[in-house]
């Protein structure tokens, strides 16, 4: 694989042969993909990716892999301009990038299993595992599904009924552990040390995370080739913010690109914001807390990349900031009624995110902003209970319809 050199320790630089390792032996940093930028300059355009794959493959000069197998119908999801939600916050060029319809398991976990699972099968792995809070379990268990492989998911017992049932419908064997997430990782590491199976975040993960960068690649190709002059993206582990930030930078290095990378903003729960306070008390290291917050999806106490993604948000100008359970609900309902996108509560932690920054003057109105909405809220309905408007029931009678829906509506104006 001439485009890709080595694995590299990301903590003191020692270099490994591409095999499913993911720290390194010295140190314990974690090893991240080396790939040789001048070979892809030459090997790569704008012309060859428009002509790829309606997918994230059209971008495979930039991936580790050489031969998909898995999750060939992953990203290329729409970039929407959001003109109601753009005048509600004065911002005249705000994009919603919409991994909520990404292929085919609605969140942008359908992106990162393409490229670890594609890669397992190179490796020669015949068993797909992960540790999950939730959506990578639903996309690890349908691609194992589609493409042979047996398949263990790991999850926190108490995980949303419709991300539970989301991994069962596929078949595989679904672990559900009493404990948070940090728990089910904890314990699936040591699994992963014993059983000789393809934990996507956890042996592969060097080759997983790789596929977040795409999430950079679609933005920057569906805005004519420009970078946006900032995004805001959720944070749980800190794998798929830091890799946003990459992949606009590995753009600019092969020349696609002409434009700096944006300011990455990053959004955390209230109830599970390790990195936020890390960032705020100007720490690098971060201290791991216990979630308790209705955003399952980002709620990791101890996140992986925690302390990369601290050094993103300062490297590019950015910041990290939180959003309550109740602003969570509120973003998830400003999206639905001004966009017609239905997100789950970490998409409605991103919007709250970004409400609060456009409101305190951070962005130029002319700027352009893109909002990275990562997962599909019609897995998280249990959030909204008690949350919305009532129907209005009525017998099937005309008379009924104009007292009780007609006449309300034309009182209450
Ligand atoms: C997993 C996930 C994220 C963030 O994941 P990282 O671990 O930070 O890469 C964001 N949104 C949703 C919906 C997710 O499922
Ligand atoms: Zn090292």
């Amino acid at each position: 694989m001439a485009k890709v050199k080595c694995l590299k320790c990301k903590e003191c630089g020692r270099e490994y042969p591409i095999e499913p390792i993911h720290v390194c032996e010295y140190c314990f940093g974690p090893l991240e993909i080396e790939y040789d930028y001048e070979y892809i300059k030459q090997n790569i355009s704008r012309e060859k990716i428009e002509k790829g794959e309606k997918s994230l493959w059209r971008y495979i000069d930039l991936l580790p892999v050489d031969n998909p197998t898995v999750g060939l119908t992953a990203g290329y999801t729409p970039l929407k301009k959001a003109n109601n939600l753009g005048k509600l916050l004065g911002l005249n060029n705000l994009y919603i990038k919409d991994d909520s319809v990404n292929h085919p398991t609605l969140s942008f976990k359908d992106r990162v299993v393409a490229v670890a699972l594609s890669k397992a099968k190179e490796f020669g792995f015949d068993t797909a595992a992960c540790a999950s809070t939730g959506n990578l379990a639903n996309s690890v268990s349908a691609n194992a599904a589609a493409s042979g492989m047996d398949c263990y998911v790991f999850i926190p017992a108490n995980l949303e009924t419709n991300k539970i049932i989301g991994s069962l419908v596929f078949n595989p064997t679904v672990v559900a552990v009493d404990g948070n997430y940090d728990d089910v990782n904890r314990l699936s590491s040591e699994i992963a040390n014993e059983f000789g199976w393809a934990f996507v975040n956890i042996n592969v993960r060097p080759f997983y995370s790789e596929g977040s960068k795409t999430l950079a690649f679609e933005v920057a190709e569906q805005l004519g080739w420009r970078a946006p002059n900032s995004v805001v993206a959720p944070l749980a582990s800190g794998s798929l913010y830091t890799k946003i930030w990459k992949g606009f930078n590995e753009l600019k290095t092969v020349g696609l690109i002409e434009d700096n990378p944006p300011k990455m903003y990053g959004a955390q729960a209230e109830g599970c914001s390790p990195i936020y306070k890390a960032f705020k008390e100007g720490r690098d290291w971060i201290i791991p807390e216990k979630p308790n917050t209705i955003a399952k999806s980002i709620a990791i106490g101890n996140p992986a990349d925690g302390p990369y993604a601290v050094k993103v948000a300062k490297e590019s100008n950015g910041l990290i900031d939180i959003a309550t359970d109740d602003e969570i609900i509120e973003g998830m309902k400003l999206l639905a009624k001004t966009e017609g996108i239905f997100t789950e509560t970490a998409g409605g932690t991103t919007i709250a995110v970004l409400k609060k920054l456009a409101e305190r003057g951070v962005f130029d109105p002319d700027e352009v902003v893109v909002a990275y909405i990562t997962g599909n809220g019609y897995k998280t309905m249990e959030v909204l209970e008690g949350k919305l408007k009532k129907p209005i029931h009525i017998k099937p009678s005309l008379k009924e319809f104009k007292e009780k829906v007609i006449n309300q509506a034309v009182e209450k104006r």
